[in-house]
C-alpha cells in the first residue's frame, strides 16, 4: 500500500504537501482525518466530504488497518449537518469502525496541533509534530487520492473551491498545471477590472494580482482561490513593506500581551510569546531564547489580522525572525517541562463568523456548493516540486508524446519528495523546474 500511494505521488492535500509514503510509515494508535475546514469561507473538503463519504471511509479501513490504528477518527463542524449525514450513512455501509468528532466553528480547528488537542487533550510538543503524541493526521483530500492510489490512479487532478468577486463561484475540478487565469475564465471571470486572488485561504493565504494569474499553475497542495478587489483589507496588508512592519512594531505596540492571549499555541501550552518577540524588537533585547519563540508560530494571522488593537503584525514580524534564525542554522529546542494547556483557553476561541465580518468577506460566503464544473486544460505548467522535499526528476525529454496519467518525473523511495504525473495527453515541450505540456488538437495520442 505504501508502494502504491508512492507511485501515485500523494502529498498532504491539505496545504502542508508533506510526502504522504513518509507520513504513513509507521504504527500509531490513532488515525485522525481532518475534515474541518480550517480557513473561513472554504468548500473543498464539505464537497468532497459529500460526493466521496464512501471513498474517504474505506481509504480510512485500509490505511487504519496498515497503520495497525487502534482509532479512527474523522474530524469535522458539528454545522456540517449535511455532511455528516452522508459519512455517518458510509460508515453504516461499509460497516465501518470510523468515528466522527464533532468541533465547534472556531478558528483555528483545522489546525493539525489544535485538532489533535481537541480529540485526545493533549498537546503536541513545541516544534514537534502528531506522530510524537502516537498520532497521524491527515486531510479529507488526502484519503481521496490514498482510495485512487489503491486503485491504481496517480494524483493529476484538484478540486478547488473558487469564489469572491467572480462571476460563477462554486467547485473546479482541474487538471493539475492548469492556469489560475483559466480557472477563473472557466468560471465566468471577474466584473472587477483589478482584482487580487488569494491563493488558500484568507488568513493564511498567498496573494497574487491579476496581473500575475496567467504565470501562477495550480498544484496538488491548493484547495481554493479567492478572488477580491486589489485595495481590500487583506490585500493591503500584506502589501506592507516588511521595514515599516518592523518600524511599526518598534515604535506602536503597546505591549498589551492580546496577541499572546488570543494565541492558539500559546493555549495549549507552547511556550510563545509574540508580545516578547514584539518587545524584544523595541528594545533590541534580541535574547536569542525568546526570538527561537518565534520558530513554533504556525502562521495562523489571529493576532495579525484579529487581535491586534494597534493593527500590527506579530505573525509577519514571527517569519522575520524565523528566516533570520534559519540563516543561522538555530532550531527550537524543547525545555523538556510539561506542556499544560491553559484553562482559559475553551473561552478564547475564535467564532468564524466573527472572523469572516472583521476581514469584510462576509458577502463571499456560499453554502453546499452541489456540483463541481470540470475544466480542460490545452497546456499545462506541472511544478517539479510540489511538496516538502526534492524536486523530482523529469524522465520525459522535449518532444516526448505524454498520455493523462503517465509519470514524467520521480523521486527514489527513500528520499523526501513525491512523483509527479501528466494531468493531459500531449507533447513535452519544455523543461525547467517544471514541465510543460500542450495538447495536441485534433490528434488522438495513441
Ligand atoms: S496585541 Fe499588538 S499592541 Fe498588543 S502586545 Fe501584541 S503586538 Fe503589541
Ligand atoms: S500567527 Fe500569531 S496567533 Fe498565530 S501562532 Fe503565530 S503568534 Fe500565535
Amino acid at each position: 500500500m505504501i508502494e502504491k500511494i508512492f507511485n501515485a505521488g500523494i502529498v498532504g492535500a491539505g496545504g502542508a504537501g508533506f510526502p504522504t509514503h513518509i507520513k504513513l510509515n509507521c504504527n500509531v494508535k490513532y488515525l485522525i482525518v481532518n475534515g474541518a475546514e480550517c480557513e473561513p469561507l472554504l468548500e473543498t473538503d464539505k464537497f468532497l466530504m459529500r460526493t466521496k463519504s464512501t471513498e474517504i471511509i474505506r481509504a480510512m479501513d485500509e490505511v487504519g488497518r496498515m497503520i495497525e490504528a487502534e482509532k479512527l477518527i474523522i474530524s469535522l463542524k458539528s454545522k456540517y449537518k449535511n455532511e455528516i449525514k452522508h459519512l455517518e450513512n458510509a460508515i453504516k455501509e461499509l460497516n465501518s469502525n470510523v468515528e466522527l468528532f464533532l468541533l465547534e466553528n472556531f478558528y483555528p480547528a483545522g489546525d493539525e496541533q489544535i485538532l489533535v488537542y481537541e480529540i485526545t487533550g493533549k498537546s503536541v510538543p513545541e516544534g514537534g509534530i502528531p506522530l510524537d503524541v502516537n498520532l497521524v493526521v491527515s486531510n479529507v483530500g488526502t484519503l481521496v487520492n490514498i482510495f485512487e492510489a489503491i486503485n491504481g490512479n496517480p494524483v493529476i487532478e484538484k478540486y478547488i473551491t473558487l469564489i469572491g468577486e467572480i462571476n460563477n463561484p462554486g467547485i473546479l475540478k482541474v487538471p493539475i498545471g492548469i492556469s489560475i487565469k483559466e480557472c477563473i475564465e472557466a468560471a465566468g471571470g471577474s466584473s472587477l477590472n483589478d482584482f487580487s486572488v488569494i491563493i488558500g485561504g484568507p488568513m493564511m493565504g498567498r496573494i497574487v494580482h491579476k496581473a500575475e494569474i496567467e504565470n501562477e499553475f495550480i498544484t496538488k497542495i491548493m484547495g481554493s482561490l479567492i478572488l477580491v478587489p486589489s485595495d481590500h483589507y487583506i490585500v493591503k496588508r500584506a502589501q506592507t513593506p516588511i521595514k515599516h512592519i518592523i518600524n511599526q512594531a518598534k515604535t506602536a505596540c503597546i505591549q498589551c500581551s492580546m496577541c499572546t492571549e488570543l494565541c492558539p499555541r500559546y493555549l495549549i501550552g507552547h511556550k510563545l510569546r509574540p508580545h516578547r518577540l514584539m518587545r524584544s524588537l523595541g528594545m533590541s533585547e534580541n535574547e536569542e531564547e525568546i526570538l527561537k519563540e518565534a520558530l513554533i508560530c504556525c502562521e495562523c494571522g489571529i493576532c495579525e489580522l484579529y487581535v491586534c488593537p494597534m493593527g500590527l503584525s506579530p505573525r509577519i514580524v514571527n517569519k522575520y525572525i524565523k528566516e533570520q534564525l534559519r540563516n543561522k542554522k538555530l532550531r527550537y529546542q524543547r525545555d523538556g517541562n510539561d506542556i499544560t494547556a491553559k484553562e482559559i483557553r475553551e473561552y478564547r476561541k475564535i467564532p468564524v463568523s466573527r472572523l469572516i465580518s472583521r476581514l469584510n468577506l462576509k458577502k463571499y460566503q456560499h453554502k453546499n456548493m452541489e456540483k463541481a464544473l470540470e475544466v480542460k486544460a490545452s497546456r499545462v505548467v506541472i511544478n517539479l516540486r510540489q511538496h516538502i522535499g526534492v524536486s523530482a526528476n523529469p524522465i520525459v525529454a522535449i518532444g516526448d508524446r505524454v498520455l493523462r496519467g503517465q509519470m514524467i518525473a520521480k523521486v527514489s523511495m527513500e528520499e523526501l519528495g513525491a512523483n509527479i504525473h501528466s494531468s493531459i495527453d500531449g507533447v513535452v515541450c519544455k523543461i525547467s523546474d517544471s514541465v510543460v505540456i500542450q495538447r495536441i488538437d485534433n490528434e488522438v495520442i495513441l
